[in-house]
C-alpha cells in the first residue's frame, strides 16, 4: 500500500478503555480522531480486569457521551455490605440502605471491563468514529509540525496530535523514547471470575478475609460484578502461581472460600505480579503525541485506581489536544499539552502512591504492620472503628490526587 493517510487531526493509539474514551472526549469538544487498534474486530478480550468503576469516572462518561455512563449503571451492580473477617472470625459487617447515594449517577459501579468495552465501542458507533482493526502502530515520528504514524501493514498516517493509549507494552512509549520507573510486588496475586449460580447465590457482599482458613492462611478478596464474582487471592512470597491457579487447585479454593456450588463456575483465572511504575514523562519532545492510561503508568489494583485513572488521563489529554488545535500560537499549544502532562503526571504518582500502601499494608511483614492487624483484630467486638480499620486498609487512601499548575501556585 502506498500514499500516506490523514483521516483526522488526532490519532489515538489503541482502542482499550483509556483509548476509546480519549475518542469520545474529543468528539465532545468537536474534534474528529480515528483509532489504530492492533487486534482484529470482534476480538476476545476475555478476563473481566477492571470491575470497580468509580462514580467520578461514570460521570465523565456521561459528560462526553450522554447515556454512557447511565447505562453502566444499568448494568453495573452497587454492592450494599462491606464484610471482614480475620482468620475466619468476622471482625466487620456493614450494610447500607442506600449504598450507590442518590441521583442518576451511584457512588460505583461493579461492572466488568468487557461490558464498559461493549458500551463504549457502541458508543463510538453513534457517534460516527472510526476505528482500523488490525493497524498495529510500529512507528513514531513527531516534529514540531504533527506525527506521522507508521502501522505494521505499510499505512502513513499523518495528524496534528497522536494520544499513545496502547496499553502498558505501549509502542508509542517506546517510539518517544520514554521510560517506566518504579518497581514491581512482592508477592503474586491470583485472580479469577467465578460466574453466579442460579440457586441460591452468596449474599451481595464485597467481603475480605485475612489469612483465611480456607486458603491456607492466604488473604482472599471476594467481590460481586454482574453476573459473577471476582475472587482475589494474595500468594505467600514462596508459593508456584502456575500450580495454584491450576484448574483443581482453583476448584478447591471456589469450594472452599464460596461453597461447591460454584466450583465448577471459575470462566477465567490470571496470576500477576503488579508493577507500580509511571513513564518518565507523559509526552514527546515536540508536544505531539500525549500518554494516557496504561501506557502512561501501571499500578496495582488495590483502590481499583488503573482504568479510572485512565478515563481521567484520556479526558484531560482531549481536552489539551482541542485547546492546542485552536491555538493561535504555537506557545500556547505546547502550554496546554504541558499543562496535561503535569497535571497527569503528578496524579499518576499519586494513584501509585496509594495503591502502594494497599499493597505495603496486604504484604508487608514488619512488626509494625503485623501487630496493628492483630491488636485491632481482637478489638474489633468493642471498637467498629478498629473492624472498620481493617475492612478499609486493604484498598489505600480514600484522597483524590492533586490538580496542579504548571505555574508556582
Ligand atoms: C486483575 C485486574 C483487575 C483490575 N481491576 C480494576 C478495577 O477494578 N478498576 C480499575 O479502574 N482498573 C482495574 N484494572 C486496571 C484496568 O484493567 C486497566 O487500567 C485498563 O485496562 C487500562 O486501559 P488502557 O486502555 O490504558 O489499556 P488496555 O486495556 O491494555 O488497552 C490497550 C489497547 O491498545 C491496543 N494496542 C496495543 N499495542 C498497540 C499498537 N502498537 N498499536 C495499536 N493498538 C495497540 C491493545 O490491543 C488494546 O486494545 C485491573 C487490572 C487487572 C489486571
Amino acid at each position: 500500500m502506498s500514499g500516506i493517510t490523514r483521516e483526522a487531526p488526532v490519532l489515538i493509539a489503541g482502542a482499550g478503555p483509556v483509548g476509546m474514551t480519549a475518542a469520545l472526549a474529543l468528539n465532545a469538544r468537536g474534534v474528529d480522531a480515528t483509532i489504530l487498534e492492533a487486534d482484529p474486530e470482534g476480538r476476545d478480550r476475555s478476563g473481566s480486569r477492571a470491575i470497580y468503576v468509580h462514580g467520578s469516572t461514570l460521570r465523565t462518561l456521561e459528560r462526553i457521551h450522554p447515556g454512557l455512563g447511565t447505562d453502566l449503571v444499568d448494568e453495573g451492580l452497587v454492592w450494599p455490605t462491606r464484610r471482614t473477617l480475620y482468620r475466619g472470625t468476622e471482625v466487620f459487617n456493614r450494610t447500607y440502605d442506600s449504598p450507590g447515594g442518590s441521583g442518576d449517577i451511584p457512588h460505583f459501579t461493579s461492572v466488568p471491563q468487557v461490558v464498559t468495552e461493549r458500551y463504549m465501542l457502541d458508543a463510538l458507533d453513534e457517534a460516527g468514529i472510526d476505528v482500523h482493526w488490525e493497524a498495529e502502530v510500529e512507528t513514531v515520528d513527531s516534529s514540531p509540525d504533527g506525527v506521522r504514524v507508521e502501522t505494521a501493514d505499510g499505512r502513513e498516517w499523518d495528524c496534528e496530535y497522536l494520544i499513545g493509549a496502547d496499553g502498558g507494552g505501549s509502542t508509542v512509549r517506546n517510539e518517544i523514547g520514554v521510560n517506566f520507573e518504579g518497581d514491581q510486588s512482592a508477592n503474586h496475586f491470583i485472580i479469577a471470575d467465578v460466574d453466579e449460580v442460579e440457586d441460591d447465590p452468596l449474599p451481595l457482599e464485597r467481603v475480605f478475609h485475612y489469612d483465611a482458613p480456607e486458603a491456607d492462611g492466604r488473604n482472599v478478596l471476594l467481590v460481586p460484578f454482574t453476573g459473577g464474582w471476582r475472587l482475589d487471592i494474595q500468594c505467600y512470597e514462596d508459593d508456584d502461581p502456575e500450580e495454584l491457579s491450576g484448574d483443581e487447585r482453583m476448584r478447591t479454593f471456589v469450594r472452599d472460600v464460596m461453597g461447591e456450588r460454584y466450583e465448577d463456575n471459575v470462566s477465567w483465572v490470571s496470576s500477576y505480579r503488579f508493577l507500580q511504575v509511571n513513564a518518565d514523562s507523559f509526552v514527546d519532545d515536540h508536544r505531539r503525541v500525549l500518554l494516557a492510561g496504561e501506557a502512561a503508568h501501571l499500578l496495582a489494583p488495590f483502590g481499583a485506581r488503573g482504568m479510572n485513572s485512565g478515563v481521567a488521563d484520556a479526558d484531560e489529554a482531549a481536552s489539551a489536544v482541542a485547546v492546542a488545535i485552536d491555538a493561535r500560537t504555537e506557545a500556547v499549544a505546547r502550554d496546554e499539552v504541558e499543562l496535561f502532562a503535569a497535571r497527569r503526571e503528578k496524579a499518576a504518582e499519586y494513584n501509585i502512591g496509594a495503591a502502594g500502601q494497599a499493597l505495603e499494608y496486604l504484604q508487608g511483614d514488619d512488626p509494625v504492620t503485623v501487630l496493628r492487624k492483630e491488636i485491632a483484630a481482637e478489638m474489633a467486638d468493642y471498637f467498629e472503628a478498629a473492624g472498620e480499620w481493617l475492612d478499609d486498609a486493604p484498598y489505600g487512601p480514600h484522597g483524590t490526587p492533586p490538580i496542579v499548575s504548571t505555574g508556582s501556585y
